[in-house]
């Protein structure tokens, strides 16, 4: 496809997006200058490392029971059941986790709809005809407050709105645009404590955080939060937690 074809398209696809969740006018993943307001606080990552969520030493929850089999995740990511997910459509693809991408929804975000709809309205966008995918693309998703939702299992490929080669990259997508939105500590918390329990979990380097721009033509996940890929800020708090 050529190039002004796949813009056209994902602008498109862009639109009815946004027009589900109520954003008519953002373009998610592309380059678009914003004039919204940030609705978080700029940060830095915090002085004294996050600790791996509230309940990291609790019980972890068991398999979900989906396609594909989510198998174990830790009891401080709200379960697909809790944003009253529909199922994937199509079977997914497993894959073995390599490395951890980080991605934004691109569409300035202040909350509203509520977290449960936007994910259900963000799913509905990538299972119905403008996308084709499984399931919602990412595998964890984090609100503005650092609450962490899952998406599909960590073990199957995710799909990146942007096309890359996405085997082994394991998606944390941030709800909002952060090419204008400053990522609040608690969400690089939980971006932090996600990625180093994906780290732990299935035994990667600690340096294996990329941003979507790092892979394919796009923004994503934004300037402000890639800056933190590219600093190393992501790794260091990951290499910290896993001391
Ligand atoms: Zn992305």
């Amino acid at each position: 496809m050529d190039a002004d074809l796949r813009r056209r398209r994902l602008l498109r696809s862009s639109a009815a997006l946004l027009a589900a969740v109520g954003l008519v006018g953002q373009v998610p993943e592309v380059a678009l200058a914003q004039s919204a307001e940030p609705t978080a606080t700029p940060s830095l990552i915090p002085a004294t490392p996050p600790v791996l969520g509230p309940s990291a030493s609790g019980p972890e929850r068991g398999p979900r029971g989906v396609l594909g089999g989510e198998g174990e995740l830790p009891a401080w990511v709200k379960p697909r059941e809790t944003w009253a997910a529909a199922g994937p459509v199509q079977a997914y693809v497993p894959h073995t986790p390599t490395h951890v991408s980080v991605h934004h929804t691109g569409a300035p975000w202040n909350g509203r709809p509520s977290t449960e709809q936007a994910l259900r309205n963000i799913q509905a966008f990538h299972i119905g005809p403008e996308r084709e995918w499984e399931d919602i693309a990412y595998h964890f998703l984090v609100d503005l407050e650092g609450g962490i939702w899952a998406g599909r299992p960590p073990t199957v490929r995710g799909n990146p709105s942007v096309y890359y080669n996405s085997m082994g990259y394991v998606l944390i997508c941030l709800l909002g645009d952060y090419n204008v939105q400053e990522p609040s500590e608690a969400q690089i918390a939980a971006v932090t404590n996600t990625a180093a329990w994906l780290i732990r979990r299935f035994n990667l380097p600690t340096d294996a955080i990329t941003g979507h721009r790092d892979h394919a033509p796009t923004s994503c996940p934004g300037t402000n939060l890639y800056r933190l890929v590219q600093e190393q800020s992501l790794s260091r708090g990951v290499q910290a937690l896993l001391k």
